[in-house]
Formats: structure tokens, C-alpha cells, sequence
């Protein structure tokens, strides 16, 4: 596919502190996992600005033996489950289950493999995207990739990105704050 056919933009989320409160711990089951409070009205707006929406999160504990593919699995079933429920499609959830204590990985933040491998999925141009992270890793994942990064506080509200990122000119999100979190 020609690079002038990627006209998709997205938002990658990070999962743990930015969808779900981080307890500071793994996230180990469905029962563990909490959706922070504005997050449906958040994601419903930004998919209503023609936003993408996509799940791209580092999952070391499988490595760790913490929990497994499966837990993980049910979690990202039952919270795209719910996001249909209210007319919310997440287009896709990246996960990447290694961690560097058992093994190297391209895929791992800060490695950008997972998003690359979702714009070329999706057909998605990383210059009209944002990469949503509450960690330097996250942003530094979506700056390889060509993708803007924007750091928000652990568990802190997607709420508040929202106006910014639904008034973005297409192309031009190159001039907003890269990562310095105060959008
Ligand atoms: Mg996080």
C-alpha cells in the first residue's frame, strides 16, 4: 500500500494508568481492573472527532509469570465489550508480554514495534496521530514511530485532552505540545 493511501488517524492509548487505574502493581485479572472515571465519555469524543482508537500496552507480568495471556485476553474482551455497549469501537488492543529481566523485545516500550505494526494494519498516518501515555516510555515508543506523544499524570483524567486533540488540524499536530503533558 502507497504511504498516500494512510489518511486513518488514531489515538494509542496506553492501558494501565491511562484506561484503568494503576494501583502502582500488575493488573492482573478482570477483577482488578477498574476504568478510570471519564474514560468512556473521553474515548466516546475522541472516536466522534475521527479518532481511531487503540490499546497499546506493555504486559511484562505474563514474563513474569504474574498472570497469563488469558487473563489478559478476558480483560481487553470485556472492556471492548463494554466500549460497544456504549457505541465505542476499540479498534485494536497491542499488547506485548515480555519483559527485559526474561528476554529482549522489539515490541516492548519504549520499542515502537507495536505501533508501527498497527499503522501498517490500519493504514494509519502516524503524522495525524497521538500517542497517550502516562509514562516517558509510552511517548518515546510513539516518537519512534512518528507519533506525537502526550504524557498525562498516572490515572489522571483523558477527559481533559479531549478539546485539544478534536480540534487538532489534520497534519499539523506536529505544533502541540509533544510530551510536556499540559494540553
Ligand atoms: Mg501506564
Amino acid at each position: 500500500m502507497k504511504n498516500s493511501n494512510l489518511k486513518r488517524k488514531a489515538i494509542f492509548l496506553d492501558r494501565d494508568g491511562v484506561i484503568n487505574h494503576d494501583p502502582g502493581d500488575y493488573t492482573r485479572s478482570l477483577a482488578e481492573f477498574n476504568v478510570l472515571p471519564t474514560v468512556y465519555e473521553a474515548l466516546k469524543a475522541l472516536q466522534e472527532s475521527g479518532y481511531l482508537l487503540i490499546l497499546i500496552t506493555n504486559q511484562g507480568g505474563i514474563a513474569k509469570g504474574q498472570y497469563t495471556h488469558q487473563a489478559v485476553d478476558q480483560i481487553h474482551g470485556a472492556f471492548r465489550q463494554e466500549c460497544r455497549s456504549r457505541d465505542i469501537e476499540i479498534t485494536d488492543v497491542f499488547y506485548s508480554p515480555h519483559h527485559p529481566d526474561y528476554g529482549e523485545s522489539l515490541s516492548r516500550k519504549p520499542g515502537s514495534l507495536m505501533i508501527e505494526r498497527a499503522c501498517a494494519k490500519h493504514q494509519i498516518d502516524p503524522s495525524l496521530s497521538w500517542m497517550v501515555g502516562d509514562k516517558p516510555r509510552d511517548i518515546e515508543a510513539g516518537n519512534s514511530a512518528g507519533v506525537a506523544g502526550i504524557l498525562i499524570p498516572v490515572n489522571g483524567d483523558l477527559l481533559q485532552l479531549v478539546p485539544a486533540l478534536a480540534k487538532a488540524p489534520s497534519g499539523e499536530n506536529q505544533q502541540m505540545p509533544r510530551s510536556n503533558g499540559t494540553i
